[in-house]
């Protein structure tokens, strides 16, 4: 699922602001082995459901749940992104 999705939205009168981030966007994620965070992009995480620790070489799986859950806490702090 890769539909474009606007960037821009007209400013709304109810003052929330809500940004869609793109499948590029760098998400910094927690080590439980070395506890350095690292950043890894949407995207990655969406096509391989793992990531590789840049400062462990540790490789960490991501599941579609939390992903779910990663996208519904961004959700709640305004962040919305199209996967
Ligand atoms: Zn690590």
């Amino acid at each position: 699922m890769s539909q474009p999705l606007p960037v821009e939205e007209p400013m709304t009168s109810t003052g929330d602001i809500s940004v869609i981030l793109s499948g590029k966007v760098m998400i910094p994620l927690h080590c439980d082995d070395c506890t350095e965070s690292t950043d890894i992009c949407l995207e990655t995480l969406k096509k391989h459901g793992t990531y590789v620790c840049e400062h462990c070489a540790s490789v960490h799986s991501f599941s579609d749940t939390e992903l779910k859950l990663m996208r519904m806490m961004l959700g709640q702090a305004g962040y919305h992104f199209a996967l």
